[in-house]
Order: structure tokens, then C-alpha cells, then sequence
């Protein structure tokens, strides 16, 4: 199957796993997949052998169409009598269509489960990696995520395609054709076995070499690709600090230790290259210096001959394709490991199921009534770092309170937690009176909104964007909410309105624009909860007025959380609390807290948003 240059890379240099009963099993566990397609498998399966048993065929009559041309009569087939020339062409050819036709029927069959199974496999993958918690993303490096389900996949892809109907075949014609020399000349057959210990001991020796530079290749070149995507990443840095140069230089170095250990590997490859070539011709002029022999002294017929040299062929080729197979087994062992462990990780709804103990008549709408009580926090990625510390916070439900602090502080984690990415090591989180933990987690996230920092729009029209926020919301609900989050007229004034596509290949909003689409998305999903991490870049003022104005309608009857950066939404605020050092250390309106001469937030208010009026001249 034609796979892309990167990829058919990115496999080649996939690790090796070892073969052991476990990583045997855990192969054969993907079974599961191939199930549900069993019965095509099965005729895959019997078309396959049926090919390779014609294939064995093959030299056979080939040999007795040189005996038939040799004798006038024709040659003797057993079951057939004697045939003459013709008709073991005949024969042959009949056989030939019928393994294409067998070949045909087996590759469609073994593609079509294959394909299949890896769609079922991928889709899992997929459904089980964004279900995963937050603490599993925290520790990881999301290319090596990316890697699994598309690398290690498309490894087992090629296994179940291409390397497990090889296998059966070579294993037929290895089988199949040492037993048929075997009939005729079993001395022959102990002069071709003769060379298979010293090639299966070559294969070892020089299969841990090569395995050795591989895998330094493979660490290099995984090095230079994180090159490439970091920069790519952060083209637009690289290009403003006019550091393309610098960057190629960083490549280059890289680079050039790549092709230092593909060269070393490049040595023994070749070695063994030629070394396998030696031996397996070797065998078959061995074979062939034997046979010519047998044939001299009258012992084999020039059919039977040739049909010994047309077997050695099959059986050295199946010989030079084991190693090729064995290294493909390595790594889809490996591949599936990798696959399995990620599979086998438990979602953040299977640990919340687990738990159990779950409120068990839900209502429909949470009030909005939030207590953090001497919450203590690390990240699970960062464990020694205490991020919140006894932090105690309470909001009433439509309460609007800002968070306000230095950065670092724990402004952010303090509203990742509220949304139960991850739980307090110490502490509660009171939702509505009860632990947050008491709410199946599905739930309690529908109950809340987050209008981020950074809107992340999904490629799509801006009417699928608003409706992220209620999957499967209508035409006119859609609007609604756009016109309340003052982004109907912008959008109406696109040519396509509503329909136009955002994002890669479509129209790029602005930064207002997009923060509206946000409030919308929010506006349509009712949260009773809501989260706002303000944009800390500033909008003009019109835009600001405007995504202000939204922010008001959004804010009404929910309690609300706001990182804040701006003014305006501190001053809107009904409390603001102040975090420092995960604690939160001054809590109050805008004007008890700019009172405190010596306090945090005056300070910080001064410093971020300008004087405030308790700071203004002509105020005491
Ligand atoms: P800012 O105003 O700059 O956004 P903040 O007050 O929101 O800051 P947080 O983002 O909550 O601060 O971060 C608090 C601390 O936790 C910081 O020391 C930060 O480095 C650390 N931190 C944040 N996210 C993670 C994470 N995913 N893994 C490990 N540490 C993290």
C-alpha cells in the first residue's frame, strides 16, 4: 500500500520491541479488532493458502513441461497419466489464474479487515485519548501522543495488511518447498538446510549492530523534528527575531548527527546486505551444482532439476524475508504496547464512575453557589512545587468575583479546578453545598462556561463555532445568542454571514471578533457557572466596549469567575479577590481594597491598570 515519504520514515524508524509471552499476548489481544470481521478474514485467510499452494505448484509443472518438450510422448503427471506438451501448459497456465485470482481475492479480503480494524482501532484511540485527564496531557509531549495514533497505528496497519499475509505465504513456500525437495533428493534438501544456521546466526549478529545505530539514528532524528516543529510552531517569532539563519544552523548540527549514525548503521547494513546475498545465491549454486550432478548420473530428470532450483529460489526467498518479517513483528509488538497502554489508561469518566457515590437525583440547574475551603494544590507534573495553598474562597451564586495577583500566582489553577480538571490534594471544592466530586463529571461541566484568553476556533463556519458551545443548537437559537453577545452584525457583514469559514482556510476574526464568538458559544451552552479568563492583549476601544458589553449580558444571573486583567470587569466585579502565592490574601470591593494604603491590590492596581481614584491627585 503506497504510504507517505514522512510517514513510511517515521515506521521505519519505530522502535523494536522485545518478544516475550507478554508482548506476544498483548499482540494478539488486537484480535479483538479483527473479530467483528471474522468471515471475510477467514476467506482472506483460505485464498491466501490457496494462492501460495498454487504457487508451490508452480515449479512442479514447470518441471514437467521441460520433461514433456524432452520426452515426445509427454511426461507423466500422477493422477493425469501422460500428457503431452500442450496440454501441461494448458495446466500451468489454468494454475497461474487461479493463484492471481486467489491473490486478488486474498489482498482485498485482508486490506478490507485490515482497514476496517484499524478505523475501529484509530476511532478508540482517539475517543479513549481526549477522554484521558488532564494530569495525563500535563506528562506527556503531545507529538508522541500524535505518534500513537498515527504512527504506531499505521505499524500495525502494515502488520495486518502486509507483513501477516506474507508471513503465511513465505511460511508456505518454506514449508511446502523444503518438503518437496525433501521427497525427491533428500541430500539436496540437507545441502540447503546446511546454510540456514549460519544465516539465522548472521541475522543475530548482525541484527543487534544494526538495531544499536538504528536506534541512535532514530534518537537523532527524533531530535531534529522537534527542531522543525518548534519552530514552525513559532514562525512568527522566528521570522520577527529575523533568526532563520540561527535556526538552520541549529538544524544543520542536528542533522549532521543524523547522517553521522545512519552512515555507521549504513556500514553494517551493507555488510549484511551482502553477506545475505552470498549466502542465499551461495545455497542455490550449491544446489544447483548438486543437482546438475544427480542429473549427470542419470538419477533426476532435466524437469526434476529445474524444479529443484525453482524451489531452492522459493525457499531462500522465504529464508531472506524472515528477517525482514521478524524485525516488522518487533516493532508492531512494540506498536501495539504503546497502543494498548494508552487504551488501557482510565478516562476521567470511568475514574469519576469508579468513585461512585454520586448525588442521585440531579437538578436540572445548578444555582451557582461555589466554596473553596483550605484548598491545598500541586501539579502532578510538577509535584514539588505547592501551587494552592489552604486557599479558602466563597462565591455566592450570580456572584461576580475577579481574580486579581501577580503572575503565578494560581489565578488560572484555582479555575481549572473549579472545572475539575484536576481535584484538590487537600481541601474541598463546594458546589451548591455538596463536594464537587458528588456530580457525575459530565454534568458539572455542562453547568459551566469558559470564555478563554485564547479562542481557539475550530476550522468550520462561524455557525458551527457558536454551536461548539450546544452541539446540535438551531439556526435561530444561534443567532439569539450572537446578537446578545454583540457579534451578529460583524458576522452578518461577511458576504457568507454565518456560513463563512473560520480559521486555516477561511477568515481570520480579529481578537474582539473572536472573544465575541466565545461569549456566544458561552451564551448558547447557559451556564450557571462561568469562567472568564480575560484577553490580556487590549482591544480598541470599540472593540473593548463592545466585548464588554456582551461580557455583561453573558455575566447576568450566573456566578462568575474572572481572571482579571482589565479595569472595567475588576470594577464590575462584586468581590474581588486577591491571590498570592496560592493564597488568597486580600478580599473585597474595588473601593475597601483600594482604601488599604498597604495593600497587595493596590499596588497591583496601580501598577497594571493605572492609578486608581483612591491613588489620583487631589484624593487623600
Ligand atoms: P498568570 O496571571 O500569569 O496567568 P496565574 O496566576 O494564572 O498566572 P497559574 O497559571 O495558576 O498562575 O500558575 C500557578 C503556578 O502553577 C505557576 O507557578 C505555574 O508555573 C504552575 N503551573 C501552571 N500550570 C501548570 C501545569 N500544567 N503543570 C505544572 N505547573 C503548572
Amino acid at each position: 500500500m503506497p504510504r507517505h515519504s514522512s510517514e513510511e520514515i517515521a515506521l521505519d524508524r519505530l522502535p523494536k520491541a522485545k518478544l516475550n509471552r507478554e508482548s506476544l499476548l498483548d499482540t494478539l489481544a488486537l484480535a479483538r479488532y479483527v473479530r467483528p470481521y471474522r468471515p471475510r478474514f477467514v476467506v482472506g485467510l483460505a485464498s491466501l493458502f490457496f494462492s501460495a499452494a498454487c504457487g508451490l505448484a508452480f515449479p512442479f509443472l514447470a518441471g514437467s513441461l521441460i520433461d514433456a518438450a524432452m520426452r515426445p510422448g509427454g511426461t507423466t503427471l500422477q493422477f493425469l497419466g501422460v500428457l503431452p506438451l500442450s496440454q501441461v501448459a494448458l495446466i500451468l497456465a489454468g494454475i497461474v489464474s487461479l493463484q492471481a485470482l486467489a491473490s486478488f481475492n486474498s489482498a482485498l479480503a485482508f486490506n478490507r479487515v485490515g482497514q476496517s480494524a484499524l478505523a475501529d482501532l484509530r476511532r478508540e484511540c482517539y475517543q479513549r485519548l481526549i477522554a484521558l485527564p488532564m494530569a495525563f496531557f500535563g506528562q506527556r509531549r503531545i507529538g508522541e501522543l500524535t505518534s500513537r495514533v498515527s504512527t504506531d497505528i499505521a505499524q500495525i496497519e502494515g502488520a495486518l495488511v502486509d507483513a501477516l499475509p506474507q508471513m503465511c505465504r513465505q511460511s508456505v513456500f518454506l514449508i511446502g518447498g523444503v518438503t518437496l525437495i525433501a521427497i525427491t533428493s533428500g541430500q539436496l534438501t540437507a545441502v540447503m538446510l546446511g546454510t540456514l544456521p549460519i544465516l539465522i546466526a548472521a541475522a543475530v549478529f548482525f541484527g543487534r549492530r544494526l538495531r544499536r545505530f538504528s536506534r541512535e539514528t532514530q534518537d537523532q532524528l527524533a531530535a531534529t523534528n522537534t527542531i522543525v516543529e518548534e519552530t514552525l510552531q513559532a514562525i512568527a517569532s522566528v521570522k520577527a527575531f529575523a533568526n532563520e539563519a540561527f535556526e538552520v544552523r541549529r538544524y544543520e548540527t542536528s542533522n549532521a548527527r543524523v547522517l553521522a549514525a545512519a552512515l555507521s548503521a549504513a556500514r553494517w547494513r551493507a555488510v549484511f546486505v551482502a553477506f545475505f546475498i552470498l549466502a542465499l545465491f551461495g545455497g542455490i549454486v550449491i544446489v544447483l551444482w548438486f543437482g546438475a550432478r544427480l542429473l549427470q548420473q542419470g538419477e533426476i530428470s532435466p524437469g526434476e532439476l529445474t524444479r529443484f532450483v525453482l524451489y531452492s529460489t522459493f525457499v531462500a526467498g522465504a529464508m531472506g524475508q524472515a528477517a525482514e518479517l521478524f524485525s516488522q513483528i518487533q516493532k508492531t509488538v512494540g506498536a501495539t504496547q504503546r497502543v494498548r497502554e494508552l487504551l488501557r489508561e482510565p478516562t476521567e469518566t470511568e475514574t469519576d464512575a469508579a468513585r461512585g457515590g454520586h448525588v442521585t437525583t440531579l437538578p436540572a440547574r445548578l444555582r451557582g453557589e461555589v466554596a473553596f475551603v483550605g484548598v491545598n494544590f500541586r501539579y502532578p507534573a510538577r509535584p514539588e512545587v505547592p501551587v494552592l495553598r489552604n486557599l479558602s474562597l466563597a462565591a455566592q451564586p450570580g456572584e461576580r468575583i475577579a481574580l486579581v495577583g501577580p503572575s503565578g500566582a494560581g489565578k488560572s489553577t484555582l479555575t481549572a479546578l473549579l472545572l475539575r480538571f484536576y481535584d484538590p490534594e487537600s481541601g474541598r471544592l463546594l458546589i451548591d453545598g455538596r463536594d464537587a466530586r458528588d456530580y457525575p463529571l459530565t454534568w458539572l461541566r455542562g453547568q459551566m462556561a469558559i470564555v478563554p484568553q485564547d479562542v481557539l476556533l475550530f476550522g468550520g463556519t462561524i455557525a458551527e463555532n457558536i454551536a461548539y458551545g450546544r452541539p446540535g443548537a438551531d439556526a435561530h437559537a444561534i443567532r439569539e445568542a450572537a446578537q446578545l453577545a454583540n457579534a451578529d452584525d460583524f458576522i452578518r457583514g461577511f458576504p457568507e454571514g454565518y456560513a463563512t469559514l473560520v480559521g486555516d482556510r477561511g477568515i481570520k476574526l480579529s481578537g474582539g471578533q473572536r472573544q465575541r464568538v466565545a461569549i456566544a458559544r458561552a451564551i448558547l451552552k447557559n451556564p450557571a457557572i462561568l469562567i472568564l479568563d480575560e484577553a490580556t492583549s487590549s482591544l480598541d476601544s470599540e472593540s473593548e466596549a463592545q466585548v464588554q458589553l456582551a461580557l455583561d449580558r453573558l455575566m447576568q444571573g450566573r456566578t462568575t469567575f474572572i481572571v482579571a486583567h482589565r479595569l472595567a470587569t475588576v470594577r464590575n466585579a462584586n468581590r474581588i479577590a486577591v491571590i498570592d502565592a496560592g493564597q488568597v490574601v486580600e478580599l473585597g470591593t474595588h473601593e475597601e481594597l483600594s482604601a488599604r494604603a498597604e495593600g497587595l491590590y493596590r499596588r497591583l492596581s496601580a501598577l497594571q491598570f493605572g492609578p486608581t481614584p483612591a491613588d489620583a491627585p487631589g484624593r487623600p
